[in-house]
């Protein structure tokens, strides 16, 4: 198969990316923007193999995209380009709305007009795989049970809403035009090559700096955690064998106040072998109570029964391994965090 992934530069699609190469025969077409959240260097270990190939294309942009998918006739599309920092949604909605939903829409016209050419064959193996978030569902009380796919989406920030409304769009265009299309859903992702503006890779690198480890409010707000190759694993196996027209959740199973969530990369610092900075007498000690973010929901959950009961998938990274494996990661990868922050 040759799949065409958007956003291949950043977080999740580089590690979609890089599984593709060196797990599978598949061939993959990278199309990214390349934002400040975006950078080759996740990518550097596989962009030598012939079978990928990258295309510095905006979403958005509908020539360049009918050039790109007449020249490399792909098989499947795998779109996760997107604006994805809550934060930023705040301060600068309009990028979100319009790489999100105008660029989602832009690539679903496109993908019509391929697919619509294809004969029967192809058509009917096609798949246009949109990969969203939980936070399209919004905030989950404190004792409810978690999202399953039949939740109303109730959006609270403008990320969220962005992410909500390119699934209603991706969802039309299965039930209007026959695209075959997949929405997923996924709780937090964590892992390597995560830009460091996102919980995790923030705390360690300001823990490893000596800054100040903010965090919101009480630091009371609930997130589920997915290890990253695990939400890989289940993209890929969905984009082979999940019909058209479906929508997964995929959790962790791994529910985690924001607080603990510090604490415990503090813990495995005060554990490695990474010399303390000047000053710094427990990493816990930087950790910062900041104002709440407007809007921000407490808790999120999804519940991915239907994914593991259809497919048999399960995350399988246990959140102290998946953590241990993150921290080790950019604690040895200090020159891909210079060069990302380079973008900021
Ligand atoms: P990311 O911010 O790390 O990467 C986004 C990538 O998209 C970057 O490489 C960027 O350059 C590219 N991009 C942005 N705008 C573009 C445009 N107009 N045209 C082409 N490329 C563009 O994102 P991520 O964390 O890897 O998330 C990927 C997807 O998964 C997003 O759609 C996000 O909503 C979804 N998601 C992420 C999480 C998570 O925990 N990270 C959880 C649930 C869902």
């Amino acid at each position: 198969m040759k799949i065409l992934v958007t956003g291949g530069a950043g977080f999740i699609v580089s590690a979609v990316v890089r599984h593709v190469i060196e797990e599978t025969r598949h061939s993959v077409v990278n199309v990214d923007k390349l934002t400040y959240a975006g950078n080759l260097a996740s990518v550097a270990s596989v962009s030598g193999d012939p079978r990928y190939r990258f295309e510095h294309v905006d979403i958005c942009d509908r020539s360049s995209l009918v050039r790109v998918f007449a020249e490399h006739q792909p098989d499947a599309i795998m779109h996760l380009a997107a604006e994805s920092f809550v934060d930023r949604s705040v301060d600068v909605p309009a990028a979100f709305i319009q790489t999100n939903l105008v660029g989602t829409y832009v690539l679903l016209e496109v993908a019509r007009d391929y697919w619509a050419e294809l004969d029967s064959d192809r058509q009917g193996k096609f798949r246009f795989h949109h990969i969203s978030t939980d936070e399209v569902y919004g905030d989950l009380g404190a004792s409810a049970g978690a999202f399953d796919e039949s939740a109303a989406y109730a959006p609270s920030s403008p990320y969220a809403a962005s992410k909500a409304g390119s699934d209603h769009l991706v969802r039309a265009w299965q039930r209007t035009y026959r695209l075959p299309t997949l929405i997923t859903n996924c709780s937090n992702n964590y892992g390597p090559c995560q830009y460091p503006e996102k919980l995790i890779p923030l705390t360690i690198l300001n823990a490893l700096a000596g800054k100040p480890l903010p965090v919101y409010g009480d630091g009371d707000q609930i997130r589920d955690w997915l290890y990253v190759e695990d939400h890989v694993r289940a993209l890929l196996q969905l984009i082979v064998d999940a019909t058209p027209g479906e929508t997964y959740n995929i959790g962790g199973n791994c529910e985690m106040k924001n607080l603990d969530v510090v604490q415990q990369v503090c813990d495995l610092l005060e554990n490695s072998a990474t010399a303390r900075p000047a000053g710094v007498d427990r990493y816990a000690d930087l950790i910062t109570f900041v104002q709440d973010r407007p809007g921000h929901d407490r808790r999120y959950a999804v519940d991915s029964r239907k994914v593991e009961q259809e497919f048999g998938w399960t995350a399988r990274t246990p959140f102290d391994k998946g953590l241990q494996q993150t921290v080790d990661w950019y604690v040895a990868n200090g020159d891909w965090c210079r060069a990302v922050m380079q973008n900021a």
